[in-house]
């Protein structure tokens, strides 16, 4: 698929030359053992970054917010969260299946949840009710769009969990976009956070890897719970050195996605003023609106395809396109000039 333009997702980028060096080149020993060099760094550059005590190195987002969620849990306890949240469509149950847990989720505006929303749901559990133990918030937002989370909104929510002994969760698959976005740094957000977990394999271009950040304390129980989920890994510093030039390299690069972005939603607005609402592209998606064009995601997915342009085309009335480090400026230029062709035939 080397020569086509991939818009299907930000997680499809191959690993640059300077990745596959730091690979080969990585100092490793049994991760398991704590004895991984590569991974103890990466762990101790990751919580620093993100000013937090402790890091644990995760094979992917999925598991990094089942580690999180165990550590501030148990079975029967609620967690509430925003409707479309991640870990409720698009990780296979796993917070019923593995953790039993309940979910509350909130109806939210381009994937937010408000203090105020929140405030009257949050419960100490007695024989009747589950106990509210986590509120989860999601920054960048998957299926709104890659909306930020706005920060003062962030720190409502931490407030409001904080007064009623409830935990917060921050899905920070891809947090970093959220950050080149606004200038506000990561950590901000994860000062909200009391467990927080963030994807190198999405915008930050590593092949696999997401890091989970939080207490000491914390961390020690995560690894355990990492451990029972098949999750410990043994010289995966391997991968860790991959992970550490995406963190190193990666972030300031995400920028160039959010322009992309927008140079795609722009000539897709001119086309037609409903095709996209441009105050919702703030990072490196946007979704495309097929209904001003009478046209189904699958048939424009097709249609794209056979001009080596790759989509997502699951969707019936509208169609998800994600910029990242493999596309370039020029792709995007393409990719725009098929889609346009597409919508108009
Ligand atoms: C991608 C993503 C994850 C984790 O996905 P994995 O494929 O398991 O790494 C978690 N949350 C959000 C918001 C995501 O976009």
């Amino acid at each position: 698929m080397a020569d086509l333009i991939d818009l299907r997702s930000d997680t499809v980028t191959r690993p640059t030359p300077q990745m596959r060096r730091a690979m080969a080149e990585a100092e490793v020993g049994d991760d398991v053992f704590g004895d991984d060099p590569t991974v103890n760094a990466l762990e101790e550059f990751a919580a620093s970054l993100l000013g937090k005590e402790a890091a644990l190195f995760v094979p992917t987002g999925s598991m990094g917010n089942q580690v999180c969620l165990g550590v501030l849990t148990s079975p029967g306890d609620e967690v509430v969260c925003e409707a479309g949240a991640h870990f409720l469509h698009y990780e296979g149950g796993s917070i019923a299946a593995h953790l039993g847990l309940v979910a509350r989720p909130v109806a939210g505006e381009a994937g937010v949840i408000t203090a105020d929303q929140v405030a009257p749901l949050l419960r100490a559990g007695n024989d009747h009710n589950p106990r509210t133990a986590v509120v989860a918030f999601e920054n960048t937002h998957n299926s709104a769009g890659g909306r930020v989370f706005p920060i003062d909104e962030a720190r409502a929510i931490a407030k409001v969990a904080t007064e009623n002994d409830v935990a917060v969760h921050l899905d920070g698959a891809r947090l970093f976009n959220a950050q080149a976005a606004t200038g506000t740094p990561a950590a901000e957000w994860a000062a909200c956070s009391d467990t927080l977990t963030f994807c190198f394999s999405k915008g930050l271009g590593a092949p696999i890897g997401s890091m989970v950040c939080s207490t000491a304390d914390n961390i020690v129980a995560a690894r355990r719970i990492r451990k029972r989920l098949g999750g410990g890994m043994r010289q995966v510093g391997v991968i860790a050195a991959a992970a550490r030039v995406a963190l190193e390299d990666g972030v300031e690069r995400l920028a160039e996605d959010h322009a992309n972005a927008r140079i795609l939603a722009e000539g897709l607005a001119e086309l037609h003023g409903d095709a996209v609402e441009l105050g919702s592209v703030e990072t490196n998606m946007v979704y495309l609106n097929l209904r001003p064009f009478n046209k189904t995601g699958p048939q424009v997915g097709e249609a794209l395809r056979a001009r080596g342009v790759l989509t997502l085309g699951a969707m019936t009335d509208s169609m998800r396109l994600v910029t990242h480090r493999d596309v370039s400026t020029d792709d995007v230029r393409s990719a725009l000039k098929a889609l346009i062709e597409v919508l108009t035939e």
